[in-house]
């Protein structure tokens, strides 16, 4: 008989109302409660003889009670229970507030451990409301007692008590690691290990513990990044004749530099290999991505047959088919665009040249996933800003071509540590380097108080044919914040202080067809300066932008910082990005300082994650990467590497886990989570 399974309402005290609640944190069964780890630990480990114990401390100690406990009403409501207590070293008064029942619990004669903040003077100490068991018991004093995540309603003592019940069934438990894997990396049974999570004997046996768990989650996310890579090296791809990219570069407006060329070289060798090409292309903003994608549609046409490039909005998907269009044309390519914005008449037309190969290339928004887009010949497909999909498109698009090629672009510069696990599944080409020509964005970290010369700075811009981008943290602001953080109420009052010069606001409450119409009024030039929230983030091109101001930009981590700047300076004037933060932290302003002295996105990925945890990659849910419960990728990463090492040990000896059903199992709730 199993109890693990066993429904979370079987837990004395807990009712229909008080279930929802674990519910609320994901908890249905004891078994659930196993997996609900601590957030940190409370030291309760060591008692204090009385005389010792420290005042304004919180501590235990162990005292036998002198006397029967005293309850009196002091006023209606409110009663008063008072006792003393002893040890070897002296004595100690306790009051309870409300709790006349304790006089029976509490008696004459026998040895209690409390825990509880000691107050009053040396001579004369005090627990108020202490918390207490019998001696030698050792639930809630002398130990590390677990602190977990609750929600409202839900108390700590509840919560307790279910985890310390379900610890009582971990024989029921399962051991998903090997033994000679346990024995390698010197990890303790999977039984100790979730014993020892929630109530450790010892500091050591915690940290045994936390290794093992650690472990494991790295252990089962790197099994199934594999083996979701494994699919792709192991599978065949359409073998593309090679044609000679110079035959390309002849048609381009300028001449690609060093890092372009062996990136279109590493796709093509990757595309007429007779393998399919799972190839991504990680580049800073303004590299030249584009180009690269550019390339591969070619050798697609080329041979006769098709490719699609999918981009994250339909004004990103327009940007690229303006540029690309006429470079297929000069090459005798049939091009098209396809968004959700395409009338159905156009768009019944396309669909219908597409079926019969008469466009070879596609460029689109996610339309171009969609059920009845049906290519005839299908070679390629390109997804830009690959990280704006997420993990679960990602795989959409794999499914979608049993043998296609695949082509990702990103601009989000993820630390090697980090890229190497992610990516582990992918072949990397990197742009590390930029067109010639480049000018670096000048770039200043200032208190509010410049805000009057940012004003002055702006007209100067717009004066001199330049565009400037406002970022605000919020849409809208509360009463009594201030304003400048809100990009509507930015916008009203910059209106009022520069009417001569024509402003838009955008912001994430727009429908997206009005928000298309502002983008395309800046990049038009209709509108001269931008005030808007993060939505600009994704790769737009205005050359002619060549100042960007964020307010508050300490709320924003260091690479979304970098993304933002590289909205400007993509044309050839020198541009500026101005930081505005109130904030005095020196943290802070060292994380600011940072992106004034550094232009690599990679090195500030780096100091980001340094900085400020992997939050920035991995808590932002687009990744649709798993969510690790322990595991800190920041914090364990030789746990990290060694997990990795075992997870390839483990695949080449079982390389589709048919033999280890449970760790699959494991494997593939990890990866269900994240899709959630
Ligand atoms: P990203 O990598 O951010 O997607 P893009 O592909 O949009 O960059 O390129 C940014 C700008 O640089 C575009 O205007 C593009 O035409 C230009 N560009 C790309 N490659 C080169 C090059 N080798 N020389 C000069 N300009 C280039
Ligand atoms: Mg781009």
């Amino acid at each position: 008989m199993s109890h693990l399974t066993d429904d979370i309402r079987t837990l004395r005290g807990v009712g229909e109302k008080k279930a929802q609640l674990f519910h609320k944190l994901g908890l249905f069964t004891l078994g659930d409660c196993l997996e609900h780890f601590p957030r940190e630990y409370e030291d309760r480990s060591r008692f204090y003889p009385i005389a010792q114990a420290p005042v304004g401390e919180n501590c235990c100690i162990l005292a036998t009670v002198a006397q029967p406990p005293s309850t009196r009403l002091i006023r209606k409501g409110l009663s008063i229970t008072k006792l003393r207590a002893f040890d070897e070293s002296g004595q100690i008064d306790l009051v309870y507030f409300n709790q006349p029942y304790l006089s029976s619990q509490l008696r004459q004669g026998e040895e209690y451990a409390f825990f509880g903040k000691i107050e009053g003077t040396l001579l004369k100490k005090q627990l108020t409301n202490p918390q207490f068991e019998p001696a030698g018991r050792g639930m809630i004093t002398g130990r590390l007692l677990p602190v977990y995540r609750l929600t409202g309603g839900l108390s700590r003592t509840l919560m307790l008590q279910a985890t310390s019940q379900a610890v009582q069934y971990t024989d029921e438990l399962t051991e998903s690691l090997d033994e000679d894997i346990r024995q390698q990396y010197d990890l303790c049974h999977i039984r100790y290990a979730y014993e020892n999570i929630h109530y450790p004997i010892h500091q050591e046996a915690l940290e045994k513990a936390r290794k093992r768990v650690i472990f494991e989650e790295f252990f089962q996310f790197a099994c199934g990044l594999q083996l979701m890579g494994q699919q792709n090296i192991t599978a065949r791809g359409i073998r593309l004749t090679w044609y000679p990219p110079e035959d390309f570069y002849q048609v381009l407006p300028f001449s690609p530099t060093g890092a372009q060329r062996r990136a279109v070289h590493e796709a093509f060798a990757d595309m007429t290999g007779g393998k399919r090409m799972s190839r991504l292309v990680q580049g800073d903003v303004g590299s030249g991505k584009t180009m690269v994608a550019a390339a591969c549609l070619w050798l697609a046409a080329k041979n006769g047959m098709q490719g699609a490039l999918m981009a994250p909005t339909e004004l990103l998907a327009r940007q690229h088919y303006e540029s690309l269009q006429p470079l297929m044309e000069q090459c005798g390519i049939s091009c098209a665009l396809l968004t959700g914005s395409t009338p159905k008449k156009q768009r019944e037309t396309m669909l219908e040249k597409l079926s019969q190969g008469e466009i070879s290339v596609l460029i689109g928004t996610h339309a171009l996933i969609e059920n009845n887009v049906v290519f005839c010949r299908p070679a390629l497909t390109i997804t830009d800003e690959q990280h704006r999909f997420g993990v679960q498109q990602r795989q959409l698009l794999w499914d979608k071509g049993a043998d296609t090629h695949s082509l990702v672009m990103s601009a989000t510069p993820i630390p090697r540590t980090l890229a190497l696990m992610l990516y582990g599944d992918l072949q990397v080409s990197v742009l590390d380097e930029l067109p010639p020509g480049r000018k670096q964005v000048e770039t200043y970290a200032v208190p509010p108080s410049y805000r009057p010369r940012l004003d002055a700075f702006i007209q100067k811009q717009v004066q001199e044919g330049g565009q400037v981008y406002i970022v605000c943290p919020l849409i809208e602001t509360e009463e009594g914040e201030d304003e400048r953080q809100s990009a509507v109420a930015y916008a009203k009052a910059l209106e009022q202080r520069i009417p001569q010069v024509s402003i838009g606001l955008m912001h994430g409450k727009l429908k997206s067809r009005e928000k298309e119409q502002v983008m395309e009024d800046f990049v038009q030039g209709k509108i001269q300066v931008l005030v808007s929230t993060t939505v600009i983030e994704v790769g737009v091109n205005v050359p002619r932008a060549s100042l960007m101001i964020v307010e508050d930009a300490d709320r924003f981590g260091l690479s979304q910082l970098h993304q933002l700047r590289g909205r400007v300076g993509r044309g050839d004037r020198q541009s500026y990005c101005v930081l505005v933060s109130a904030s005095k932290s020196a943290k802070t302003q060292e994380r600011l300082r940072v992106m004034t002295k550094c232009h690599d996105g990679f090195r500030i990925a780096e100091a980001d994650l340094k900085l400020r945890g992997p939050g920035d990659f991995f808590g932002d849910r687009q990744h649709g990467l798993p969510e690790f419960r322990i595991a800190d990728l920041s914090q364990d990463v030789s746990l990290l590497q060694a997990a990795q090492k075992a997870a390839q040990q483990m695949l080449r000896q079982d390389p589709d886990l048919s033999s280890h059903p449970l760790l699959l199992e494991k494997v593939k709730q990890l990866f269900h989570r994240a899709r959630q």
